[in-house]
């Protein structure tokens, strides 16, 4: 895992149908995490972990879907409309505490073949062990 500097500029992004418009400050030049939960292997997401306030809804707040499963320390927004699933928020203490995720697959233009991709055991609620490389098995 390449761990680079951390350099956020604030970039915009979306939902499909463009009901909700949010912007982020993030750098697409860290890796973002993938990761094996049933939720996320089903949604396929690319995750940007950030600082509430870094996340900020630009329009469409009210046409967000909130969905949490299980023990429900994370929501799961998505547009009501088109249902695509643009960030969440939660609680981790793993994550330093109250955290938003970008899902980096909305950001307007983003090519994600560019996007260097580490991994989550979130099946295993096994966040402690921080991400690597490879993706974490699902059956294990
Ligand atoms: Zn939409």
């Amino acid at each position: 895992m390449t761990q680079t500097e951390r350099k956020p500029s604030t970039h915009t992004g979306g939902c499909h149908c463009g009901a909700v418009r949010f912007e982020a400050d993030l750098d697409l030049g860290n890796p973002v995490g993938a990761c094996n939960c049933t939720l996320c292997t089903k949604r396929g997401v690319l995750g940007a972990i950030v600082k509430p306030a870094e996340l900020r809804v630009l329009a469409g707040e009210e046409n967000l879907g909130d969905y949490s499963w299980g023990p429900k320390t994370a929501h799961f927004l998505f547009c009501k409309t088109c249902g695509i699933h643009v960030f969440g928020r939660g609680h981790l203490v793993e994550l330093g505490g109250a955290y938003a995720s970008v899902n980096v697959t909305c950001i307007d233009d983003i090519d994600p073949a560019t996007l260097e991709v580490v991994y989550f055991d979130g099946r295993h609620d096994n966040w402690q062990a921080g991400v690597r490389d490879t993706p974490w098995p699902v059956h294990a």
